[in-house]
């Protein structure tokens, strides 16, 4: 799909992330005050709160506007009829030769600087752990490179149920955990801060309406409102310790970290490719009816405290063995209900390369590789300090569906409370 020219500046330029073709959600506020509803266009935020108080925007529903909650779950609720008809009216005001362009730029403000919020209410978070190369080589380095994946791994998309409390918009800061570890494999455990806190590059999907049952993979699709990046902080020695047999519990539950924005399924549509071939033939309920993965190009950066960033991974989402499709499909087949505001983390994504690793697990060969920084630097694992940074966009026909950044500082282990026994 080519460009969609706006007259706002900025957004026609090849390389920003944010043309009328994307239209992100996000909510931003002033300090102290409620949050409103905005999108990005070129290098500005459009507070479509203030343009449904203006009268601006279509009416979605019949009951109190979602245009005017503090968060996005309201209109996801309003469901796909409504997304796609917020989707046209924005275009349409946006596009170039717009004949309310100046009642629209009212509601425009720089987006530099803008104080950007969690961008919906997350209702339960599920981890998932459907990137082939992660799953092997984090499964090779946590038990030894005998380790294979799992029976069930080529047959469904493995994970586990997490935590909606320790999410987390892009800019938090990340407190080091502590933990129980045990660096000394003849010894017994300590509990101390983590020495091997790491991040994982992942993509997130929302839910955007609810189930009450098994539903299938086209009918997932149509569910899902749209992606996140997200960086699922991990405690290597906290998992290590921990996660047998029942996987990850406190390894994964400081914190997870998403992006500002989240870019909607519809500005991902013209992108989307056909997974890895499965090495076996899914049950026919996992078949993809379509090509389901969003291609979109991903890239981790870490700084030093003080320092300059270093690129230290780059890989595409379009290397998951299973969609968010699948997944939320897999998910319903119990009859869990899915809810509006559901998060699917997708698992670590890595690729092949060695410097395709969504996690220093990976790329430090579990420690025992350390990745050279500039000026000398080097890292295993993160250290206090690091800020560890993703990004993402899906690109072609000069058009370039940006996602922000979703970055996050380490910062040194909290004091305990002052009655912790010693
Ligand atoms: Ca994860």
């Amino acid at each position: 799909m080519p460009l969609i020219a706006s007259w706002v500046p900025g957004a026609n330029e090849t390389s920003c992330g944010f043309p009328l073709n994307n239209l992100p959600c996000g909510v931003f506020g002033e300090p102290g005050a409620r949050g409103r509803l905005c999108t990005a266009i070129g290098d500005s935020l459009l507070d479509l709160t203030g343009l449904a108080e203006a009268g601006l925007a279509p009416r979605l529903g019949t009951g109190p506007d979602p245009l005017r909650a503090d968060v996005w779950n309201e209109v996801m609720a309003a469901g796909p009829a409504a997304w796609a008809a917020l989707r046209e009216r924005l275009t349409a005001l946006l596009a170039e030769g717009a004949e309310e362009q100046a009642a629209v730029a009212r509601h425009l403000r720089p987006l530099a600087g803008a104080e950007l919020r969690l961008p919906f209410r997350v209702a339960e978070f599920t981890d998932f752990y459907s990137g082939r190369h992660h799953a092997l080589m984090a499964s090779r380095l946590l038990r030894g490179p005998e380790a294979t994946l799992p029976p069930a791994w080529d047959h469904m998309p493995i994970g586990y149920n997490g935590r909606a409390s320790s999410v987390v918009v892009s800019g938090t800061p990340v407190p080091r955990p502590w933990g129980q570890i045990r660096p000394d494999p003849g010894a017994g455990p300590l509990f101390a801060p983590s020495r091997r806190f790491d991040f994982e590059l992942e993509l997130g999907a929302i839910v955007g309406q609810p189930t009450a049952g098994p539903v299938t993979v086209a009918r997932a699709e149509a569910m899902i409102f749209g992606y996140v990046l997200l960086n699922d902080w991990s405690a290597r020695d906290i998992q290590a310790w921990e996660y047998q047999p029942l996987g990850p519990f406190q390894s994964k539950a400081t914190a997870t970290t998403i992006s500002p924005w989240i870019v909607t399924a519809a500005a991902l549509a013209p992108f989307r490719v056909a997974g890895p071939v499965p090495p076996v033939p899914l049950l026919p309920y996992l078949r993809p009816h379509a090509p389901l993965h969003p291609d979109i190009g991903l890239e981790v950066a870490l700084a030093p405290a003080g320092g300059a960033e270093t690129v230290i991974a780059r890989t595409s989402a379009a290397e998951l063995s299973y969609a968010a499709a699948q997944q939320l499909a897999h998910h319903t087949t119990s009859g869990c209900p899915m809810r509006v505001g559901d998060l699917l983390g997708s698992g670590t994504i890595s690729g092949p390369a060695a410097t395709a690793r969504g996690s220093l697990l990976e790329l430090s060969q579990g420690g025992t590789a350390p990745l050279a920084l500039p000026g000398g630097q080097a890292r295993t694992f993160l250290e206090d300090g690091d800020t560890v940074c993703l990004r993402g966009a899906a690109e072609g026909a000069g058009v370039r569906i940006g996602f922000g950044e979703c970055h996050g500082r380490v910062l040194p282990a909290a004091p305990l409370p002052g009655d912790w026994p010693a």
